[in-house]
């Protein structure tokens, strides 16, 4: 059994470029392209917004990768203007040289009680005994898979629009989300707040989460 840390990863983004980019989509509006300026935009995009003109946001994506547990994609899954790619259990058999012939978990920072985190551990013990129990015995993946809990660690991909971003972030990162969500989208939040400030500088967050917990974030060229 391993106990992992998760991540996010996410596409280098030129925030200012993305805002530009929408200033011109959204200019269709009014046939007012001519009136663009080097920094145009940040009125154009405070007026939408306050306004509720939202729609010009869907014009441009950001994708993440987020390696985080799966019960933290159970509930991301359910934002329907995201779209996801998301390891499978019924594929992916953990007890195959590819993984270290283990199940990987995600270690949950946030259970702090020594106790508490003991008989958590011990349960992960349990369940990866036995996964690799009922592969000896010719179970198959989609049999095995019935052990997995919520912990397990699972990697998956995930591409939204800047309004659907600035939606999902800020349901997700208050104090009322599983902190497994708030580790990896708290992050996120943080730089895209530096990267567009006009568009994300209003959302809120739980400012009092630890800072201790937040996953490792990595900015790539390609995620
Ligand atoms: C703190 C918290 C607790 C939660 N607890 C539970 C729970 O106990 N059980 C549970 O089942 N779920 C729970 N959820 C999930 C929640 O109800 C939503 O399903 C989920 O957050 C997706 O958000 P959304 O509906 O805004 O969807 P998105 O798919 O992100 O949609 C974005 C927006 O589009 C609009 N929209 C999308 N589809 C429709 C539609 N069919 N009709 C009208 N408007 C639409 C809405 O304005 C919506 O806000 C919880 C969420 C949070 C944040």
């Amino acid at each position: 059994m391993r106990i992992v840390e998760p991540y996010i990863k996410v596409e280098k983004i030129d925030g200012t470029k993305i805002m530009k980019k929408i200033e011109r989509a959204c200019r269709t509006c009014y046939r007012s392209e001519g009136s663009i300026t080097e920094d145009s935009y940040k009125r154009l995009l405070n007026n939408c917004i306050t306004r509720g003109h939202e729609s010009v946001l869907e014009h441009e994506k950001v994708t993440v990768r987020i390696y985080s547990d799966i019960g933290s994609y159970k509930d991301l899954t359910r934002h329907r203007f995201a779209s996801f790619s998301v390891e499978s259990t019924r594929y992916c058999s953990y007890d195959k040289d590819k993984y270290g012939n283990e199940i990987a978990f995600i270690n949950p920072v946030y259970i702090e009680d020594k106790e508490m985190y003991e008989t958590w551990k011990e349960t992960m013990q349990m369940i990866e005994n036995n996964y690799i129990k009922m592969k000896q015995l010719g179970a198959a993946n989609d049999m095995c898979r019935e052990l997995l809990p919520h912990s397990t660690a699972a990697e998956y991909t995930m591409t939204a629009n800047i309004r659907e971003w600035k939606h999902i972030l800020g349901l997700r990162t208050t104090k009322h989300v599983h902190p497994a969500i708030r580790q990896v989208l708290i992050p996120l939040l943080k730089y895209f707040k530096e990267e567009m400030p006009e568009i994300f500088n209003e959302v809120e967050y739980d400012e009092d989460f630890n800072p201790d917990y937040y996953a490792k974030f990595i900015v790539e060229e390609e995620v």
